[in-house]
This record gives structure tokens, sequence and C-alpha cells, in this order.
């Protein structure tokens, strides 16, 4: 329950559980037998518009908060994320809007870098450590139907 004045800290999984790692410890991939057997995990865009403005106008707090994670929310493309910004940009005057994204860092090229900078999001990025360590758990999926995304 929000309390009066409160704001509400929504985490969003536009493309659910899809990931290009297959982690030993994730917790989040088995969510894939949650889905139709179809495995289309991408937000549509009727719904990340909805999300979009619902969040926003919803909330009665200066500042509004955009968490996005997955699976991994790389996989979605530069293009969705344009599209997040433009969403949000009706908004921009009366809020002050903040986008942050969880990623596990292996999609990025210097487009991508570019356009989180240019776009002030907060980045997280999952490491275990050096590489002997990392390497040991998160493992590269075997990805056959990246279109299916
Ligand atoms: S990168 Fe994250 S979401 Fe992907 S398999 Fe590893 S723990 Fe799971």
């Amino acid at each position: 329950m929000v309390g009066e004045g409160q704001g509400l800290h929504v985490v969003a999984k536009p493309i659910g559980p899809a990931c290009n790692l297959n982690c030993e410890y994730c917790f989040y991939l088995e969510k894939q037998a949650l889905f139709a057997t179809d495995k289309k995990y991408r937000m549509s865009d009727k719904v990340l518009s909805a999300f979009i403005t619902n969040y926003i106008t919803s909330q009665p707090t200066p500042v509004v908060e955009f968490v996005w994670q997955g699976g991994e929310p790389t996989l979605l493309g530069i293009d969705f994320f344009k599209r997040v910004v433009d969403l949000q940009k009706p908004f921009v005057q009366t809020k002050t809007i903040t986008n942050s994204l969880q990623t596990n860092g292996t999609l990025l090229t210097a487009e991508w870098c570019q356009f989180l900078k240019k776009h002030n999001f907060m980045v997280g990025i999952s490491l275990d450590g050096p590489k002997e360590i990392h390497d040991r758990y998160r493992r590269t999926a075997k990805v056959t139907e990246p279109s299916t995304w």
C-alpha cells in the first residue's frame, strides 16, 4: 500500500525472462514456464505506452523512477528504449523522470553507450568478479529463436 504523498517503485521486465546468458544460479529464466508456448516475451507497444503514462500520472511525487530489467533488456534493441524516452517526453515539464537499466553488459555497443549516456540512464552491470570466477557460472545461452523476442 502506498501512503499519501509516497511514490511507487516498479521494476519493469519488458523482455520477460529472455536472456542471452544461462547463468547456473539464475532464478528468473525458469519463469519462461509461466508464458505461453510461443515464447513471445517482448512487451507490446500498447502495453509500454499504457505503462509509462499510467506509472507517471498515478504518482504524486515530483520524481518518477523507471527501472528496466530482464532477463536481458538490451535484447529489445535500442529502438525500444528510444520509444521509452519518446513516450516519457510529454511529462518532463512537470516531473523529473529517471531511467535505470540492469544488464549483463554483453550486448552493449558504442551506440548503446552513446544512447544511454545521452539520456542519462543509470546502468547496472552484473559481474561475478575476475574472469575465472565470472565465467564459471555465467554461461552463454544457446539462443535459437531470437526473432521471437
Ligand atoms: S544474466 Fe541475469 S537474467 Fe541472464 S541468465 Fe544470468 S542471472 Fe539470469
